[in-house]
């Protein structure tokens, strides 16, 4: 990879999105400190205190996470885990809420810091919900296995393509990564953690006939549970990445 990559543009080429995890992880951990760019409380969950995390290895074109996701090196500040811990339950606290979340970009880059926090709340009440695109979880099989520690951990899968064609077109990474979040379905089940799957199936974007595909490749996983689908909304960020990419769906 010759250059950090930023939103997808036209004609883009594809990237290993392994290798841009690794290379997010130099730009927003350092030892068990992560990059985030805010802490606050929000409605969805039913109200859920949230850290937004920066850094992410897919460039998704409806991805509605601020710019810190294309540009890490110039958003955010570095929390410990301690201090992302303490600010996370503080402010549940001070709203009485019980869900804790890491959010806002791919929050299981940075293994030390999440498994950091993740033994600074477990045992306090709160249930901890972590939404990952699975790349991590399909990619390091034992992953789903250290998380299963945490009693209280719930996690939301996004799948983002059926097909490997689908994957590359609109997330930028190489077609052939396609089945690691379903391999992060089956570790997780594995694993015995809580978990469940979304899936951006959005029909502006996804064609009938992968989602289809999708929806037989989960089931090959074994996952019987429900499928929360997905639909794009016109963030800002959304519509910016789609341009640039030459979607046109609104
Ligand atoms: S939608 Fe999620 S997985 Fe895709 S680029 Fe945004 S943060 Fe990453």
């Amino acid at each position: 990879m010759q250059e950090y990559p930023a939103y997808l543009t036209k004609g883009f080429t594809p990237y290993d999105p392994i290798e841009l995890w690794q290379l997010t992880e130099e730009k927003v951990c350092r030892g068990d400190a992560r990059k985030y760019t805010d802490f606050y409380c929000v409605g969805v969950y039913g109200g859920i205190s949230t850290g937004y995390t920066v850094g992410c290895c897919l460039r998704c074109v409806f991805c509605w996470v601020d710019f810190s996701r294309d540009f890490p090196d110039r958003y955010g500040d570095f929390y410990s885990a301690a201090e992302a811990a303490r600010r996370l339950v503080e402010n549940a606290r001070k709203k009485r809420l019980t869900r804790l979340r890491i959010s806002g970009a791919e929050p299981m880059l940075g293994k030390e810091h999440l498994l950091g926090v993740l033994d600074r709340v477990t045992g306090q009440g709160f249930t901890f919900i972590l939404e990952t695109n699975g790349i991590p979880l399909g990619y390091d099989a034992g992953y789903a296995a250290e998380l299963a520690r945490y009693p209280g951990i719930h996690i939301r899968v996004s799948i983002k393509a059926g097909s490997a064609r689908g994957f590359e077109e609109r997330t930028g990474a190489r077609g052939e990564s396609w089945e690691l979040p379903f391999r992060a379905v089956e570790n997780l089940m594995e694993a015995g953690v809580s978990f469940h799957v979304a899936a951006m199936t959005d029909p502006r974007l996804m064609p009938r006939d992968e989602r289809r595909s999708l929806l037989r490749r989960l089931r090959e996983t074994g996952y019987t549970d429900w499928v929360e689908e997905e639909v794009c909304d016109p963030y800002r960020t959304s519509l910016v990445r789609l341009k640039e990419a030459g979607f046109d769906i609104f």
